[in-house]
């Protein structure tokens, strides 16, 4: 979601914006403080005035709205990006009639309802300006849809794929027949749907990795082989599963400050610890419910997730709200010194505080009522077509105590609005397993270093680097930190062998046996650094461990909650 107090959105790409009533030539004029307002000079005569202009493709990747919309043969139309309407009436009550010409052969997808088809003109219903926004459409030369309807589901579910290469719509039967049981499990989860029709909208092109929720859609991007690789899935297989439990938490329940009446209105993103905070702990337990992920892949992520957040000095001076309150400035902020400024952790935080919420619900009800109870009853309702009900702080904490009584105020107090100098992890602890660190690399680990040409030694050295010897991010209070290594600097050559990351995975594993320390080189702009790293520690990454003692809740939560064939 995009919870941002300043306006965005790309206007710059806005051209040969006219205005006209008639044959009468409107002027208009830039508002200098709002600069996505336009004022017109009314006409004397009361009377319908069209707009004209024209929005240019985009092709960068430099953010997601603004960018990675067009390629040669593939688009993904956001409506908002060429719209204006009219200020003033909430956005639920004016209706708009839209009609969209294609290239030649190319096919669509959208949840928008559609009126009329002649060729390649499409005409669609009219709709609110809410439901229009809502409905984003997917159309290229290469589309492939796959009807993924369960048995027995009266809502049609259609995955939707544009993509340059046949390779990248050639999914695998058992991927796709996941994605048909995560329709099932979200049945079952929630029990009642609130959307007409469902369309997993997937752009497979270029470097972006993201998506954006809807009532009756989502907005999948991907790289190309973003659903078919197997490395991939191990990275990004619980975007779809995330996005589609944003229809019930979000776009259904919405806290009061996200559910603004129009575009205009700045939003209030204090509760995006649930709103994006629970649904990606829903992602990535229906990745694993669904068969996306095996429950070994659940694991590795919260190993990550876990190592990630507890390993984040800005704990010390930023509490998980405040990154929740500024989002709008923290989804464009620079990896460099990330740990330190924390970054949208109420994304990754808020796996495992929920996870920690659903463990005490099964702890102290002995396994008769659970997180998923929780969700049935606050986001559940009834079924029927896109609806939203805002809700507070206090109206959840309402529901979660009819589901076990419990002092939740002060819970979320403690884990969210305070100060909490180290990571949620009780959860996963409650849940039978613990974080622990070996010098092996998980296969999320390993995934992420070949698709993300990242190296990670944040929890050995104190730093993480791309695989060329750049340095991304050094955390504060670590050996790389106090010998002076910084993000932006590049590491040239290791104990004075050039850089690669074989070579300095060579020189820990030697300087555990030696007590010299790294030698490393590194260029700092202009200039060329020696550093110094007394470390013999080895390599260090995050795995979960089985705690023999308690039971394991957490194969009791990935387990599906429909029946497997
Ligand atoms: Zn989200």
């Amino acid at each position: 979601m995009d919870s941002r107090r300043a306006w965005t959105g790309p206007l710059d790409d806005v051209m040969g914006l006219k205005f006209r009533t008639g044959e009468t030539t409107v002027p208009w004029k830039r508002d200098d403080v709002d600069l996505y307002a336009f004022h017109l000079e009314t006409p004397a005569q009361p009377g319908e005035i069209q707009a004209e202009f024209y929005v240019t493709g985009v092709s960068d990747e430099s953010g997601f709205l603004p960018g990675n919309s067009t390629a040669p043969d593939q688009l993904i139309l956001n409506w908002n990006q060429v719209l204006l309407y009219p200020f003033g009436p909430p956005a639920d009550t004016q209706t708009i009639q839209t009609q969209l010409t294609l290239p030649p052969k190319w096919k669509f997808a959208t949840a928008l309802p559609i009126q009329s088809e002649e060729g390649q003109v499409i005409t669609f219903k009219p709709v609110s300006l809410t439901m229009l926004v809502d409905s984003p459409l997917l159309a290229g030369l290469g589309l492939r849809e796959i009807d993924i309807t369960p048995q027995g589901e009266p809502r049609v579910h259609k995955l939707d794929l544009a993509a340059e290469s046949d390779s990248a719509l050639d999914l695998p039967q058992s991927v796709i027949a996941s994605y048909r049981r995560l329709v099932a499990e979200t049945g079952a989860l929630f029990k009642a749907r609130h959307y007409d029709h469902y369309n997993f909208l997937v752009w497979l092109h270029g470097t972006y990795e993201d998506g954006l929720e809807h009532h009756q859609s989502s907005d999948n991007r991907l790289p190309e082989m973003g659903l078919a690789d197997l490395d991939w899935r191990l990275i990004e297989g619980d975007l779809l599963s995330h996005e589609m439990t944003h229809s019930w938490n979000g776009k259904y329940r919405r806290p009061l400050g996200l559910a603004t009446p129009n575009y205009q209105e700045p939003m209030k993103g204090d509760l995006l610890w649930v709103y994006e905070g629970l649904t990606n702990y829903y992602g990535e337990v229906l990745a694993a419910r669904s068969g996306l992920w095996q429950p070994e892949d659940y694991r590795n992520r919260i190993a990550a997730t876990a190592a990630a957040m507890e390993n984040r000095p800005g704990r010390a001076w930023r509490s998980l709200e405040d990154t929740a309150i500024s989002a709008s400035l923290l989804y464009g902020s620079s990896i460099e010194w990330q740990a330190w400024r924390r970054s949208t952790d109420f994304y990754e935080e808020g796996s495992l505080l929920w996870l920690e919420v659903d463990s005490m619900i099964r702890g102290k009800t002995s396994g008769h009522k659970s997180l998923d109870d929780f969700c049935r009853a606050f986001e559940g309702g009834e079924s029927g077509p896109p609806a939203l009900v805002p809700y507070t702080f206090d109206d959840m904490v309402t529901a979660l105590n009819q589901i076990l009584p419990y002092d939740w105020a002060g819970f979320f107090r403690t884990r969210v609005t305070s100060l909490a100098p180290h990571a949620p992890v009780l959860g996963i602890e409650n849940a039978g397993w613990r974080l622990t660190y070996s010098d092996e690399r998980s296969e999320l680990d390993r995934a992420v270093e070949a698709k993300h040409e990242q190296l990670d030694m944040r929890y050995s050295l104190g730093a993480l680097f791309e695989i060329s010897g750049k340095v991304l991010d050094v955390l504060p209070g670590t050996l790389a930190d106090s010998a002076g290594l910084a993000p932006a600097m590049k590491v040239v050559s290791v104990n004075e062998h050039q850089f690669s990351p074989q070579v300095l995975r060579e020189a820990l594993r030697s300087a555990q046996t030696t007590s010299a320390p790294l030698e490393l080189l590194v260029t700092n702009q202009e200039q060329f650094v020696k550093l110094r790293l007394d470390y013999h520690g080895g390599e260090r990454y995050p795995h979960l461990e089985r705690d023999p003692s308690k039971p394991d809740m957490l194969s009791h939560i990935l387990a599906p909650l429909t029946p497997t064939q």
